[in-house]
């Protein structure tokens, strides 16, 4: 039996974009159905994240137009991870694998193919790998590559200029759908799960239309949000400087005891206050860590859902 796909698409004000873009999805449904790869109950479902142009009504008339077409909208913008939770829940009853992909044809299409051939082959997740970053401006490529070096640093298992464009299986899925964190930072949490996993490398392209929606803000902002679901190290780290911190102020107590019985008074009040503000500032950064920390729990302990439907195409029919 061949598997049903269903490319998981999140969308948010891709007005522009989308009209071009789904033509290319819906091509590559067919070729790949033609090549006996895929189900033909296969399906392209667009997920909605709030968006505030025309997004959605787009998503309804192709839903109409033709039945790969599919598509769920979030009752408000939750962000590009829980738009791909949303659609990967939605679809995993439903069919054999999903692959997600960014709605603004940066990531090439065609590596779909050798996804679905590695799955065929048995692997359970396939990551596409960007293999050039070309397109991207030096300070996009610098700032990426700085933000996977971080993540590994700080001890969270990410695989290497992976996005969110990756074959999972159902069978992974399910597990997956036991991770019930509110903070989610997906390509952190799939290799967690575990499975037979291998990478597909392709190139990334220039965004079709429209506007990226990572400045480096949120980009800072998803780096940080990662390190912290996935990882305890900067925690440990505290410790560390903690521990470093005192053993420097033990040696420069010594030392002025000494010097005092020695009769040379130990002189300037200058380095005093630089020592005692670093100290001060160092404190109030692991304050801060600590603090986002208990943010996080804070979070989590509140079980709030991690996106709402508002309505789906299905139901329209
Ligand atoms: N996106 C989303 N919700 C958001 C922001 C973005 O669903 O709040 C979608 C967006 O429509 C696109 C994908 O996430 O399909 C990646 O966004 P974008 O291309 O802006 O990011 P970049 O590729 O520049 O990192
Ligand atoms: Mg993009």
């Amino acid at each position: 039996m061949k598997p049903v796909l269903y490319i998981v698409i999140p969308c948010y004000n891709e007005e522009k974009v989308l009209p071009i873009t789904c033509e290319l999805f819906l091509e590559k449904i067919t070729t790949l159905v033609k090549k006996n790869k895929i189900d033909n109950s296969s399906r392209i479902l667009f997920v909605n994240d709030g968006s505030k142009d025309h997004t959605w009504d787009i998503i309804c008339e192709l839903a109409e137009k033709d039945e790969h077409y599919m598509g769920i909208s979030q009752s408000r913008n939750r962000g590009h991870q829980n738009a791909v939770l949303a659609g990967l829940m939605e679809a995993k009853d439903k069919c054999d694998i999903t692959i997600s992909i960014d709605c603004d044809g940066q990531d090439d299409i065609n590596a779909m193919d050798e996804m679905v051939d590695q799955y065929l082959d048995g692997s359970e997740i396939v990551y596409g790998v960007r293999s050039k970053r070309d397109t991207d401006t030096f300070f996009k490529r610098f700032t990426a590559e700085g933000f996977y070096k971080l993540m590994n640093l700080m001890g969270a298992e990410v695989v290497f200029n992976h996005a969110d464009y990756r074959l999972v299986s159902s069978r992974v899925l399910k597990e997956f759908a036991n991770f019930e964190e509110v903070n989610i930072f997906l390509r952190g949490m799939f290799p967690l799960v575990g499975f037979k996993s291998t990478s597909v490398y392709y190139e990334r392209h220039e965004r079709i239309a429209g506007e990226s929606h990572y400045p480096l803000s949120k980009m800072l902002a998803l780096a940080f949000d990662g390190i912290t679901s996935l990882s305890i190290k900067p925690i440990r780290m505290i410790t560390g400087l903690g521990g470093f911190i005192a053993i420097l102020s033990f040696i420069g107590v010594v030392w002025s005891v000494v010097m005092a019985i020695l009769g040379k008074t130990v002189t300037g009040w200058a380095s005093m206050v630089c020592i005692i503000s670093f100290i001060g500032g160092v404190q109030l950064i692991c304050l801060g860590v600590l603090g986002e920390y208990i943010g996080k729990i804070y979070m989590e302990v509140k079980h709030r859902p991690r996106y709402i439907i508002s309505e789906r195409t299905e139901e329209k029919k």
